[in-house]
């Protein structure tokens, strides 16, 4: 295992010293088994792929779901991420939480499993769109009441294009190489993107728009947020032009002279998420648009699932419900 000196310093010497010894060893079987009970039972509320039928069953002793009514049968990972995936469920579920939930690079990561890099890299871009895709359905069964004002604020620093062209993959290696506190993404030199914020409560809803902060649309993740947490409330922003021309209702909050306004309003919560999120990028050393876009969004749901309590299980049944698309 070749490691440069940048690398050593972002990892800590000292974890890859005790990883190589197998001090550290992960042990991914209880957590296979958690997923495989929650996908399970999400196959026995779902609709029968061959038959429509709600009539699947599962064993406690066999990865099988067959159908009751036609006697379709078929493995409990079908449609998940877990399917045809050279990790374990466990193992996936691990690289995923490593990924998402701490500053280690994805080459980092993939280290401390066997696989290659090029193998938990695609597993977990998989991975991430699934967890998107069960999110919202999870969240609506979760028990939890979203309310206060919607606090809507684009982030301080702008991430550019990488030169008209794909980073190069050798760079994901480098930790100390590039531009720090910057995401690159595939576009034309000088092009923006720009990422917005919604927190309401324990929601978090982080979306990637092109362009500046003073022509983007707001749109999107307003209404993400407003489908994620009805009704919307009242929003809380900046005064920067694209906010007032919104159609929405909301008041707002000059930053720069004050962290919070005379009537105690503010944006300090997504204040807050930038400040974790920022640090966060720049695990990547180079991401495509819809890369970027993905990467945030995972942060605040992410984010959101820690907030209200429900991180492991929350995160198991983004996967599970994928049964359901
Ligand atoms: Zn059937």
């Amino acid at each position: 295992m070749l490691v440069g000196m940048f690398q050593q310093t972002a990892f800590g010497g000292m974890l890859q010293d005790v990883v190589e010894r197998q001090a550290i060893v992960f042990r991914p079987e209880p957590l296979d088994t958690i997923v495989e009970r929650r996908c399970k039972h999400a196959w026995e509320q779902a609709p029968c792929p061959e038959c429509c039928e709600t009539a699947l069953q599962t064993r406690d002793d066999s990865p099988r779901v067959w159908c009751h009514n036609c006697r379709y049968g078929f493995t409990y990972t079908r449609n998940t991420p877990f399917a045809n995936s050279g990790l374990t469920p466990g193992e996936l579920l691990l690289v995923f939480i490593l990924y998402a939930d701490t500053l280690l690079s994805i080459n980092q990561i993939a280290q401390l499993f066997d696989p290659c890099y090029d193998t938990v890299h695609t597993q977990l871009r998989e991975g991430e769109a699934a967890f998107e895709r069960g999110f919202p359905l999870v969240w609506e069964r979760i028990q939890h009441t979203v309310e206060g004002p919607t606090q809507i604020d684009e982030t301080g620093s702008k991430c550019s294009g990488y030169k008209g062209q794909s980073p190069p993959r050798d760079g994901l290696s480098r930790g100390g190489s590039g531009d720090p506190g910057r995401s690159r993404w595939e576009g034309a030199p000088g092009d923006k993107l720009t990422l917005v914020a919604a927190c309401r409560d324990v929601l978090r809803v982080v979306s990637a728009e092109e362009g500046s902060a003073y022509d983007e649309n707001l749109g999107p993740v307003i209404e993400e947020a407003g489908d994620l947490s009805q009704p919307l409330g009242e929003i809380w922003t900046d005064e920067l032009p694209a906010y007032q021309q919104m159609d929405y209702e909301h008041r707002t909050v000059v930053h720069d002279d004050e962290y919070v306004s005379d009537e105690g309003i503010h944006t300090n919560q997504v204040e807050c998420l930038w400040s974790l999120i920022e640090p966060w990028l720049e695990k990547f050393r180079g991401l495509s648009k819809p890369g970027l876009e993905q990467s945030v969004r995972t942060y605040g749901f992410v984010r959101s699932l820690n907030l209200v309590g429900a991180p492991l299980h929350g995160l198991i049944d983004c996967f599970a419900l994928n049964v359901f698309h």
